[in-house]
């Protein structure tokens, strides 16, 4: 009898490297620019069976502009990935909040919780593991790391994430709230 094997097949998750929450952007999140050389690293490293980027992708009237700063309208500058990202070596480009009137933190399920269908895509390409990076911290990495904690083995690399921070207790508060729910969270 042949022993059991438990392959671990990994995809990588780049949350919203986007103009608009980079320097110079409608909604920049601090020193993000400093997660490239990292993002760029994980993306060609040969420990990805698929690497995804997502884009958060608004209508013109999104239901988020009020809260939010107008940003990543589609069909804008701003919504576009971020020039220096290795996009050649990226397969899946994923859109989200693309409803005008629900936002969607999430890369799994939109803020009303409905399914974006992500999951079964990745359980198609027979993907077992996430590793998540990328902007923000406190928002859509860690909305979606946590979405994807129950689904798969879910793993969020700090360095190559940063967060927004309104409130000064919000990045470590959602890390605490990203291991709670079974995320492991990677500092270094
Ligand atoms: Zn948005």
């Amino acid at each position: 009898m042949k022993p059991t094997t438990h392959k671990t097949t990994t995809a990588l998750l780049v949350i919203d490297v986007q103009n608009d929450f980079m320097a110079g952007g409608a909604l920049a999140v601090p020193d993000a620019e400093e997660i490239l050389p990292v993002v760029n690293a994980l993306i060609a490293s040969a420990d990805y069976e698929l690497v995804v980027a997502t884009q958060d992708m608004h209508p013109g009237n999104h239901a988020s502009f009020g809260l939010w700063p107008v940003h990543c309208v589609q069909a804008t500058l701003g919504a576009e990935l971020n020039p220096k990202l290795l996009r050649d070596q990226i397969q899946v480009i994923w859109r989200k909040g693309t409803d005008q009137a629900v936002d969607s933190y999430g890369a799994f399920f939109d803020n009303t919780g409905k399914t974006t269908h992500l999951a079964d895509l990745l359980k198609a390409k027979g993907i077992t593991a996430v590793d998540v990076v990328g902007l923000a911290t406190d928002y859509c990495v860690g909305t979606t790391a946590l979405q994807a904690a129950p689904l798969f083995k879910t793993r969020v690399l700090l360095p190559g994430c940063k967060g927004v921070g309104i409130k000064p207790d919000d990045i470590p508060n959602m890390i605490t709230q990203m291991r709670a729910g079974g995320v492991e969270v990677i500092e270094g």
